[in-house]
């Protein structure tokens, strides 16, 4: 693929050609009057005149259409074609006029062969296919005029005009050389060989304009690699640079011949396709060659004997000029990328509306957590948990939050978000202030609940001053004789953390009196060796697995078999997401200590909640 400019610039030759031969060419018209050989040179002229409108259609067909690559490669055979030409008409004149010795004619005609070669070699230089030919069609007759002159000036001047031809192909050669390093330094990525980020831009530039006028798609996959930089990290920049370079000759193998491949820095590439028709776009298809792209870059890497592993996520999006979105294609695919990022890396995610909507809401959610926590819009809700005879007998603390704007925004949607940013620090410690104050006044009422849950999140835990925080709200907030019991909700997730440090602080908050509950169980990294090495009071088994238990067999097994595991390991059972009746006449007959769910009632403002369960009349 030529740069752009490269035609650019041909295309302005285009017109000083035609402006060179049109002018000189009047000369040769009234020679040709004066001494009776006007008809050649008519006819030579008009042939110029039909080569300079050949040029022009060119030059115009160039200025108003903007050309994928094949119609490019078109535009560009056929500028070839009007250089030859045009340099051929030269020759072709030189001929006629060099027989003219009778009126010295043959000394214009000497004259303007040399001109024209230097012309073709300072203008044509960027292209090796058009000098060297069009040089020797202009640069041969001459030497064979010289030759035929037999004199011994004759053959000193063909002697000459050899060396002339050899010195302008040289000149020629070596600008066309450095033009050529240049443009390969300016375009690509010294380590991989691919297009740097700097031609890709304007590679797009252009393509959008083309595609918006000629009413066509693209798509792009950006390629991120999973990991990349623990093998820097580990194996060294070297061995990272091999990868590199192992990852873009594999993707320039799978996609060269149909796409437009690009390193955009460091780990980052992107493939962008030919351009499509909107009816020929199909997503699945796309899907499924990215899909396979992956695959190929999954494949072992043997690099200096060792073998490693990459995998990576691509992100894809469409270019579609129809929307005004499609400026945005680079961030849609990023969006996408990251995407498949947060969902495991290892895979291919497609820009939509909705995941950009998604993106968007996290980052309103981002801008206005901060201040609603400052604001108190953050308040609590609490969920009664019966027991067999459906009796209340605690409650799970849930977070809520009303926005001005959002309206209730799902905690599901803001503790991820809190978790991420580190605010969670700042939010669990005013959830927990919050709900040790509220113990407190349940016990100044008299009003009795035996337990209260409170969900912690693994960021929390591991917070320096955690479990100082809890003491002093033990301190300030329970009554040595309130028999409250507390406990902490925690998830799986804290197992991808140091699980000895998890055991510690766990017996340390223990020791205060806290029991901790295994929350959403069987939902995350479900390995039963935690059962038993952390200190832990109770199973949570998540609504998932209650939600089809009555149509599900593997469902019913699955909730069975968590409540074996439960006894056997003599842990509490507390059953979540009990929708109706059935549930839970079902869920009764077993082992099982606790229930919460709908069924019994949604999660209650703290007023309502007193009035329900804890205010008897
Ligand atoms: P979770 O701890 O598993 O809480 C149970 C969720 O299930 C709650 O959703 C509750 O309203 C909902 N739920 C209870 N019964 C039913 C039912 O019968 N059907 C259905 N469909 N849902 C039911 P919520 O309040 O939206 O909380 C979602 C998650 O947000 C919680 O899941 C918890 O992981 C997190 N979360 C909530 N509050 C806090 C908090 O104060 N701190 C932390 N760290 N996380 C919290
Ligand atoms: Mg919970
Ligand atoms: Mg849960």
């Amino acid at each position: 693929m030529k740069h752009q400019n490269h035609y650019l610039y041909f295309q302005k030759q285009i017109l000083l050609m035609i402006f060179l031969s049109l002018i000189p060419g009047i000369v040769y018209v009234v020679f040709g009057y004066i001494y009776d050989v006007f008809l050649p040179a008519i006819l030579w002229y008009v042939a110029v005149w039909m080569t300079a409108l050949y040029g022009v259609i060119l030059y115009i067909w160039f200025a108003t259409h903007k050309m994928e690559e094949s119609e490019l490669s078109r535009w560009y055979k056929h500028l070839i074609a009007f250089m030859y030409i045009i340099f051929l008409l030269w020759t072709v004149i030189f001929m006629l006029y060099s027989t003219e010795v009778k009126h010295h004619l043959h000394y214009i005609a000497i004259f303007t062969q040399l001109g024209a070669s230097v012309v073709a070699s300072a203008l044509l230089f960027s292209e090796r296919k058009i000098f060297i030919p069009i040089l020797l069609i202009l640069m041969l007759p001459l030497i064979g005029y010289f030759f035929l002159v037999a004199t011994w000036y004759g053959y000193v001047l063909s002697l000459f005009s050899i060396i002339f031809l050899g010195v302008l192909i040289y000149a020629s050669n070596n600008t066309y050389m450095l033009i050529q390093k240049n443009y390969y330094h300016a375009q690509h990525d010294a380590l991989t060989g691919l297009y740097n980020r700097r031609y890709y831009m304007e590679y797009m530039q252009f393509m959008l304009d083309r595609l918006a006028l000629n009413h066509k798609k693209a798509y792009i996959l950006l390629i991120d690699l999973d990991y990349f930089k623990s093998i820097n990290d580990s194996l060294g920049h070297d061995m990272g640079d091999k990868v590199l370079q192992e990852v873009a000759s594999r993707i320039k193998n799978t996609c060269e011949l149909s796409h437009f491949i690009a390193r955009l820095g460091g780990d980052e590439f992107i493939v962008v396709s030919k351009d499509i028709d909107q009816e020929e776009y199909a997503q699945q298809k796309v899907i499924g060659y990215a899909e396979n792209l992956l695959a190929i870059l999954k494949e072992p890497y043997i690099i200096d004997g060792q073998h490693l592993y990459l995998s990576a996520s691509i992100g894809v999006s469409q270019i579609d000029t129809n929307f005004s979105h499609s400026n945005n294609f680079l961030k849609e695919a990023d969006i996408a990328m990251y995407e498949a990022k947060k969902a495991g890396r290892d895979g291919v995610i497609t820009f939509s509306k909705e995941l950009e909507e998604s993106v968007n809401n996290t980052l309103v959610i981002k801008q206005k957590l901060y201040n609603a926590l400052h604001d108190k819009k953050i308040y609590l809700n609490y969920q009664v948990q019966v027991n067999k005879n459906q009796e209340a007998i605690g409650c799970e603390v849930l977070a809520r939050w009303d926005d001005d704007d959002l309206g209730i925004v799902p905690p599901d949607s803001f503790i991820p978000i809190a978790e991420k940013t580190g605010l969670i620090i700042e939010l669990g410690a005013y959830i927990l202030l919050e709900t040790f104050k509220t113990i407190d006044e349940w016990h100044e009422r008299g009003l009795k609940i035996a337990y209260i849950s409170i969900n912690i999140s693994v960021r929390q835990l591991f917070y320096s001053t955690f479990i100082e925080e809890i003491e002093s709200l033990m301190q300030q907030y329970v009554h040595p004789k309130n028999t409250i019991k507390i406990i902490f909700e925690i998830t799986e997730s804290i197992l991808v953390s140091d699980v000895e440090k998890v055991t510690d602080i766990m017996l340390r908050l223990k020791a205060l009196g806290i029991i901790f509950s295994m929350d959403d169980f069987g939902t995350g990294y479900s390995s039963l060796s935690y059962l038993r090495n952390l200190p832990i009071d109770e199973l949570k088994i998540d609504k998932l697995f209650i939600n089809h238990l009555l149509e599900s067999e593997t469902d019913k097994t699955m909730v069975r078999t968590m409540l074996s595991i439960a006894k056997n390991f003599s842990l509490n059972v507390v059953i979540e997401g009990i929708e109706n009746e059935e549930q839970f006449i079902f869920l009764s007959q077993y082992h099982c200590d606790v229930f919460q769910g709908y069924h019994f009632s949604k999660p209650l403002s703290k007023e309502k909640f007193e009035e329900r369960y804890l205010i008897k009349m």
